[in-house]
Order: C-alpha cells, then sequence, then structure tokens
C-alpha cells in the first residue's frame, strides 16, 4: 500500500507541534503525496488542557494555510480542517467553524466538556463500562451531527482495557462506534501517532495505545470505511517508522484501507 495522502496534520500554533503549514507542504510534496489536509487541534473556551491552539491565533491558523495554499496549489491538493471534540452545546461553532475551512476532523479527548481528568473524564483514563460506553455514545452522537469528514483515532478510549473480548462494555462501545460509523458512511481513522506514543503493558498484555487490533477487526467486518493518516505533529512524521508499522499490522489484521477522502465542501 503506497501512501499519498494525509488528513491529520498539526501545527505549530497547537504547541506541542512544530512546524508551519509551509514546512509541512514542502515535505509532503517531497514524499510524492497527491493530498494534505491540514488538521490543527481547534481552540476551545473550555478545555484547557494547553493542547491547542488560543482562539486568538485562530486567525494566523488560517492566513498561514491560505497564503501556503496560494503558492503550492499547482503541487499539491491542499484542505483546510481543525481537529476538535464535540459535545452538542458547541453546534454553533461547529458551524462557524465549517465556514472557513473544509473538514472537521472528530477529536474526543474527553467525555465531558472540561478538562478535569482525575474522575476518567480524560480519554487515556477511562476504565468502568458505563464510562466506555458514554464516550461511544457521544462519538455516535457526532457520527450523526454531519459536522465531521472522519473520526479520529476512534479506539483511543480502549488504552486501559487490555483485552477488548473479554469486557462485555468495550465490546457494546465497540459495537456502537462501528455501526454508527458504517451506517452513516463517516470514515474511522487508523491513526498512527498511537504507535509513536508506544506500548502499554498490562495485566500481562503489551499493545499500542492504539491502533487496536479487536476495533478495527469489528469495524472491517461492520463494513466501515477506513482511512490511514499520520496525525503529524511535525514535518517527519509524514512519512516515519510509525507508517511502516501501521502497515505492517494492517496487513496483519486483514484491514483495507479506503484513502482518499471525501471532503465535503
Ligand atoms: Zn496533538
Ligand atoms: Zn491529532
Amino acid at each position: 500500500m503506497e501512501i499519498k495522502t494525509n488528513y491529520h496534520t498539526h501545527h505549530k500554533l497547537c504547541k506541542h507541534a512544530e512546524g508551519t503549514a509551509e514546512d509541512y507542504v514542502k515535505k509532503a510534496i517531497e514524499l510524492g503525496f497527491e493530498e494534505l489536509g491540514f488538521s490543527d487541534h481547534a481552540p476551545s473556551t473550555t478545555l484547557k488542557d494547553n493542547a491547542r491552539m488560543d482562539i486568538e491565533d485562530l486567525p494566523l491558523y488560517l492566513e498561514d494555510l491560505e497564503r501556503t495554499f496560494k503558492k503550492y496549489k499547482d503541487d499539491i491538493a491542499l484542505y483546510k480542517g481543525f481537529e476538535i471534540e464535540y459535545y452538542p452545546e458547541n453546534r454553533q461553532f461547529y458551524e462557524q467553524l465549517l465556514k472557513e475551512v473544509d473538514y472537521l476532523a472528530l477529536g474526543q479527548h474527553f467525555l465531558k466538556n472540561s478538562t478535569e481528568k482525575f474522575d476518567e473524564n480524560y480519554v487515556f483514563r477511562l476504565r468502568k463500562g458505563e464510562n466506555l460506553i458514554a464516550y461511544a455514545k457521544i462519538v455516535r452522537e457526532a457520527i450523526y451531527s454531519g459536522f465531521f469528514a472522519f473520526v479520529a483515532h476512534p479506539d483511543i478510549f480502549l488504552s486501559q482495557i487490555p483485552a477488548i473480548e473479554d469486557c462485555p462494555a468495550a465490546l457494546e462501545a465497540v459495537r456502537i462506534i462501528t455501526k454508527a460509523s458504517a451506517d452513516a458512511g463517516v470514515p474511522l481513522e487508523f491513526n498512527a501517532n498511537g504507535i509513536r506514543r508506544g506500548k502499554v503493558e498490562k495485566a500481562g498484555k503489551t499493545y499500542y495505545h492504539y491502533p487496536r487490533k479487536a476495533f478495527f477487526q469489528a469495524a472491517e467486518k461492520e463494513g466501515c470505511r477506513i482511512i490511514l493518516n499520520s496525525d503529524a505533529h511535525s514535518p517527519g512524521d509524514l512519512y516515519d517508522y510509525a507508517l511502516d508499522e501501521a502497515k505492517r499490522l494492517i496487513d496483519e489484521w486483514g484491514i483495507t484501507i479506503q484513502n482518499k477522502l471525501v471532503i465535503k465542501p
């Protein structure tokens, strides 16, 4: 499988990525990519985790993309987007953002619209069955909302669950998300950044934070569209060892990848 696209690209404005739009575009052209989509972490007035751009930097992001897209428009297809959480009370904000950009990627990192990390609100801490299900239901609502072009790292909520197949709540959560994705035709992302995060060792099992085999085999069976993205936080991530490892897992697990993304206008 040749990689010619990436729809999950960050920007230094989120404060934990490096590189300007031009740095990523140059690298993508050098790699022979046909399409590149930017989806830096959108600002939020409620989530204060320092993991997203400041609201006053939003125009800078759009200007940097605009300027760069003009310069390279004949060399590669470029798209503007954001990675963002879904909360029903933010619908107006999504509508506003979609006037400025081509797409939104759902990146659900918190169950509730707050950055509290102590009560299983943070996606990497989810453990209780009821919270796994609650998380899946938010993702389902987001999928049906029509705002999102794809679900970024849809299996990120399973990192505390070593044996998904032995956890009925996890299986139910996987079913909720994969069914909604297949039904609404919203793709699920096989995210290479979970490989960069390294492996979890838990209850005698060793696995990447994500992607997870049980999740993607269920998605494949359900007939979901699955896309592969780098989730690049530096230009060098556009193609690195994590993409090679992702390709290896995709083959080993029997997953079908269907890039390119059809970006809704
Ligand atoms: Zn990030
Ligand atoms: Zn991301």
